[in-house]
């Protein structure tokens, strides 16, 4: 069902977007199930060769878990079209010539950045990298707080303060951010979503402008917040976390309200 629609305008005049952004928890599954009707959307976007990109702000997963998981739902994807807060952090730094990294993150995330080229170093590194550090230690914590009084850059991948799991949630990258804004009054430059860069940096890597471009989500504040502050068409599905009357009382203009991801067929006759 299709609650709000906005006149859509696609700057390249067509009726379909070139590039769907898709949240996946509360959008496209939620848990370990299937919402009804998106394996079949999705793989109908791929045979007509519209993008598609799988945004994750998790940057404790890497990407080979979520592929295997979409994989395993039906979903053809292919593992270049997901996105964790990670990918689009190593976009960006690549974009700015970084190579000289100090991070904070789990052996995954250390893995993804040196199979991209990157130098891991505590010795004069150019960024500071926080991600979603399970593995924290006092050690590390320690060292961050010297490279960042010594003013190194400082970028996050993202800023959630809890991260929900299957027995409840355990405290993200948000809450180490406020640590280590209390030990050096330093706030990071934030990639992943709500931020507008995740979106930015992918937009301009496939050269599509904003008005083409649609970002499909269950979340007012990190994924509706996104799609307004970046520009693209915003489309809230009712599957996950939001109820109706949250949307009403959010006061926020979004350009689609629907139930589901498969209520995008009648919207775009795709
Ligand atoms: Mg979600």
């Amino acid at each position: 069902m299709i609650y709000h629609q906005n006149h859509l305008q696609l700057s390249n005049g067509n009726k379909v977007p070139q590039i769907f952004f898709f949240d996946m928890d509360g959008t496209l599954y939620l848990g370990e199930k299937i919402i009804e009707g998106s394996v079949e959307f999705l793989n109908r976007l791929k045979e007509k060769n519209i993008k598609r990109v799988f945004l994750s702000n998790n940057s404790s997963k890497n990407r080979k878990e979520y592929y295997e998981k979409l994989r395993r739902m039906g979903f053809l994807v292919d593992i270049d079209e997901i996105f964790t807060s990670l990918n689009a952090t190593i976009l960006k730094l690549k974009d700015e010539n970084i190579k000289k990294i100090f991070p904070v993150g789990t052996p995954s995330f250390e893995e993804e950045l040196r199979e991209n080229g990157f130098i891991l170093t505590d010795d004069d590194p150019e960024v500071v990298l926080l991600g979603f550090d399970k593995t924290l230690t006092y050690e590390k914590i320690e060292k961050t707080y010297h490279h960042l009084m010594k003013g190194v850059r400082y970028i996050a991948t993202h800023p959630d303060i809890l991260c929900p799991t299957e027995t409840g949630f355990i405290p993200d990258i948000g809450s180490f951010i406020s640590m280590f804004e209390k030990a050096t009054g330093r706030t990071p430059q934030i990639i992943g979503k709500p931020s507008i860069l995740m979106l930015e940096t992918i937009l301009k890597h496939h050269s599509i402008e904003k008005r083409n471009a649609v970002m499909v989500g269950d979340r007012l504040y990190t994924d509706m917040r996104m799609a307004i502050d970046a520009d693209v068409i915003s489309i809230l599905v009712l599957s996950g976390e939001t109820k109706y009357h949250d949307y009403i009382k959010s006061g926020m203009n979004i350009d689609i309200v629907c139930d589901k991801v498969k209520d995008l067929v009648s919207i775009f006759e795709i």
